[in-house]
């Protein structure tokens, strides 16, 4: 890594290494504490500033990654916070809430399936009940399994994917509302792959595409009340969730190399923009897309 911060000015092709990434194969969901090389999630580069100071927010799949980077950002700029994970995650839950907690806010954590729709009502109430309101909705958990072959698409996973990624986005976003004031914002977690699909991942890249094309009409619907829905687009993130089948091992070993940046990005710097769309200083900011995609940009 170069100097250790989000702050210091430097070559940012040379911030992160371009990562040797040895073969590896995790089961679904990928665990953070397999991972390896690791991961930066800020726990020692973000430095909060009080953008976030007193709001409230909930965040799906938190517990690695980039809603853990997400998280820890949150914590650091004065939010109080409600992660979500599955219950095979709650070792690297646990840790995130850990680093969390060192900011001295408030941090929950609430286990569970988000293709339930009686856990998405369920994931909102208890928000609301712990922290009185909901300014910000993440909605970040997501599922990628690679499949080469359309022929091998099974129906299971292309249900479950679109009921990760696509459902569970609608039925929160739906029951969030009753708890979020004006100036409250919805934050979805698109991806390049919405605008440039990897051939073999089909019923993934459709659903980002369809988040993307949520977050404009529903950033319309919602502007008159005050409340804002934008997405983040991520490029090539180094997390569990391609080490867990969600790229083939020859497309994994040489992760992120192909980009503009000539290497992967890391959760940590994907966090800024969810904090950006977060606070108020994207006050004049709805429906929008912002990509941090290493140079592979958005259309
Ligand atoms: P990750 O595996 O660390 O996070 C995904 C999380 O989704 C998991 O931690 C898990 O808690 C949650 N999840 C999955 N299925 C769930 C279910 N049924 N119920 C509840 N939670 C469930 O990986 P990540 O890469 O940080 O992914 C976060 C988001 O970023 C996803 O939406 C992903 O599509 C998106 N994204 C990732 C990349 C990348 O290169 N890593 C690129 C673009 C977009
Ligand atoms: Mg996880």
């Amino acid at each position: 890594m170069g100097d250790k911060d989000q702050y210091t000015m430097q070559d940012p092709t040379r911030q992160y290494p371009a990562l040797d990434i040895p073969e590896q194969t995790q089961r679904e969901p990928g665990l953070d504490a397999n991972l390896q090389p690791k991961a930066d999630h800020g726990e020692t580069t973000y430095r909060g500033t009080g953008r976030l100071q007193g709001r409230k927010a909930v965040i799906t799949g938190a517990d690695s990654g980039i809603g853990r980077a997400v998280a820890i950002a949150y914590a650091r700029e004065g939010a109080d916070v409600v992660i979500t994970y599955l219950p095979s995650e709650e070792t690297d839950a646990k840790d995130a809430m850990r680093i969390m907690k060192e900011a001295g806010h408030n941090v929950y954590g609430l286990a569970g399936d988000l293709t339930s729709e009686d856990f998405c009502k369920e994931l909102i109430s208890f928000g609301a009940d712990k922290m009185g309101s909901i300014d910000i909705l993440v909605n970040n958990a997501g599922k990628q399994v690679y499949v080469p072959n359309i022929e091998d698409l099974s129906t299971d996973q292309l249900v479950s994917t679109f009921t990760v990624n696509i459902f569970a986005m609608f039925w929160l976003s739906k029951e969030v509302l009753a708890h979020m004031p004006p100036g409250g914002t919805i934050i979805n977690t698109a991806s390049i792959q919405a605008y440039q699909p990897s051939p073999g991942l089909l019923d993934y890249a459709s659903t980002k595409a369809a988040i993307v094309n949520f977050t404009h009409g529903l950033g319309k619907q919602l502007a008159p009340r005050g409340i804002r829905v934008n997405a983040v687009a991520p490029g090539p993130i180094w997390t569990p969730l391609q080490p867990s089948h969600g790229q083939p091992q020859e497309k994994l070993v040489q992760f992120g190399q192909n980009t503009p940046m000539g290497r992967p990005g890391q959760p940590a710097e994907c966090a800024p923009a969810y904090v950006f769309l977060a606070s108020q200083e994207s006050s004049y900011t709805t429906g929008e897309v912002i990509g941090v995609t290493g140079g592979q940009h958005l259309p």
